[in-house]
């Protein structure tokens, strides 16, 4: 059985004044949630909600990390400096990495590896552009993100992924939940060809305009096992709500 999660992409947002808001006003209501929790601050913000959530079941985790361990990489952080932090996950791979800092499937995989290394968690991130799908290449495409990203990894029940399709990110369009649970099933499918005993652990979350809205009818779906959360997590309300639906 795997144990839904629901993780919080804060993206590039808050002050130190407003994360703190947003996390203690989760945190009061972590109790009636039945699913693992996330929250994804920007990195110079993880200490101060690390301290906020310490003593609840809420975890944090990083939007991205450093290809590398330690060494002259100027403006990076390590995925060593992320778990001393308190950090269980890491998001890796996002669409925006991918396009707007020009993030490729090798670093994405190298990034995977030393994550794992540490003990923490990558949630990675794999999806589709509307024109990938409208040429009807949408699988192809996932299928060579997620093979690249884990081809050679061990652990792969470790793994989370986020199937994301990037017309659905920010823009108000939502894979309906035929669609979404058609390519959960299909990326199983691809995990399976890995591992078949980690294909059926791995939690594989939609990510894409998720809203108290339409989170219940996503996260009936079969292979649907959560949700990574953009938008609609900067808000303490639709965030607890979305929650609730996941477990
Ligand atoms: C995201 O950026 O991971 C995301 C899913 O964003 P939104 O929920 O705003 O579409």
């Amino acid at each position: 059985m795997r144990k839904s999660l629901v993780a919080g992409n804060w993206k590039l947002n808050g002050s130190l004044e407003s994360v703190k808001q947003l996390t203690s006003g989760i945190v009061e209501q972590s109790a009636e949630m039945n699913c693992e929790v996330a929250l994804c601050p920007v990195a110079v913000h993880l200490d101060r909600v690390s301290q906020l959530t310490s003593g609840s079941d809420v975890a944090i985790g990083a939007q991205n990390c450093a290809a590398y361990l330690s060494g002259a990489y100027t403006g990076e952080v390590s995925p060593v400096m992320l778990k001393e932090l308190g950090c269980q996950y890491v998001i890796l791979g996002h669409s925006e990495r991918r396009s707007l800092f020009s993030e490729t499937d090798q670093d994405i995989a190298q990034k995977v590896m030393l994550v794992l290394e540490q003990g923490l968690i990558p949630i990675l991130c794999v999806g589709e552009t509307l024109d990938e799908r409208e040429q009807g290449i949408y699988e192809q495409v996932v299928e060579k993100q997620l093979l690249a990203a884990l081809e050679s990894v061990s652990q792969l029940q470790q793994v989370v992924i986020a199937y994301e399709p990037v017309w659905a990110i920010g823009t108000g369009l939502t894979a309906t939940p035929e669609q979404a649970q058609s390519m959960h099933a299909f990326i199983r499918n691809v995990l399976a060809k890995l591992s078949a005993s980690a294909a059926e652990k791995v939690r594989i979350l939609y990510g894409g305009s998720v809203k108290p809205e339409n989170a219940e009818e996503l996260f009936a779906q079969a292979d649907i096992d959560g949700g990574l959360i953009g938008g609609a997590s900067l808000n303490v309300e639709d965030f607890v709500a979305i929650c609730k639906a996941a477990g």
